[in-house]
């Protein structure tokens, strides 16, 4: 396959296929493949890349955009974007006589009697955004005992902390897993698989050949968990 090189962002390789005309694929890795018979000159092949170019930055943006994770400073104001398993929660602020935080669908309205009260507003935030994270973690820590209880039958505690180098740490000596907090904002999916990772220290400590051949058999498509966790990228505004 020959590798054309279109400009810094656009390179692609054109493989000679028993298709009708030209097509255009774009993995998840932002890599091109293109395919055409072999009746269509090369020139006419570049020449429809070259067409596609709009389109083609616009595919990898919004293959940047699922990878990235922005993570405002916290105003505690209407409109503050809360990112949690994948899905935009916004803040709204209501004046009301009782504080409160009620979520509604993806809207979380915050209830204050003193609109302006900031203390007020990150108390009543933090306690829920606290309770989400302990719920989700509880949830996830609840369903990978279950996996691991013909092997480990004793409950850790489970602790969370910005972490900005690692997803989780086992501590085995004090029965405590330390979970990256930001790891709420990305899936179930992989949480549980940290989770799991990090409970099967408790068994091998290391990351030796008998721990991998355990994580393998509990949870068969971890590889898949592990590589979505490796293109995050997460970026505190
Ligand atoms: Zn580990």
């Amino acid at each position: 396959m020959k590798k054309i090189i279109l400009n810094n962002k656009i390179k692609f390789e054109i493989q000679r296929k028993n298709v009708k005309n030209i097509n255009l694929r774009i993995t998840k890795e932002k890599e091109i493949y293109v395919s055409a018979n072999k009746y269509i000159s090369e020139e006419k092949i570049i020449n429809f890349v070259k067409s596609k170019e709009e389109w083609i930055l616009k595919k990898f943006e919004e293959i940047e955009s699922k990878r990235l994770i922005l993570i405002e400073k916290r105003k505690y104001g209407t409109g503050e974007n809360y990112k949690i398993l994948g899905e935009d929660y916004f803040l709204k602020l209501i004046l009301n006589a009782e504080n409160k935080v009620i979520e509604k669908d993806n809207t979380v309205q915050l209830f204050l009697d003193d609109l302006d009260n900031m203390d007020l507003r990150k108390d009543l935030i933090e306690k829920w955004y606290e309770k989400k994270i302990n719920n989700i973690f509880d949830k996830s820590l609840k369903k990978m005992l279950v996996k691991l209880y013909p092997y480990y039958k004793k409950t850790p505690l489970i602790d969370h902390k910005v972490f900005s180098n690692k997803w989780g740490v086992c501590m085995v000596n004090k029965n405590k897993i330390v979970l990256n907090t930001d790891l709420i904002c990305i899936s179930e999916e992989c949480i549980d698989f940290v989770m799991l990772h990090e409970l099967i220290h408790f068994i091998h400590p290391n990351h030796s050949k008998s721990f991998y051949s355990l994580l393998e058999k509990l949870m068969p498509d971890w590889k898949i968990k592990n590589e979505k966790l490796k293109q995050i990228i997460i970026k505190r505004l």
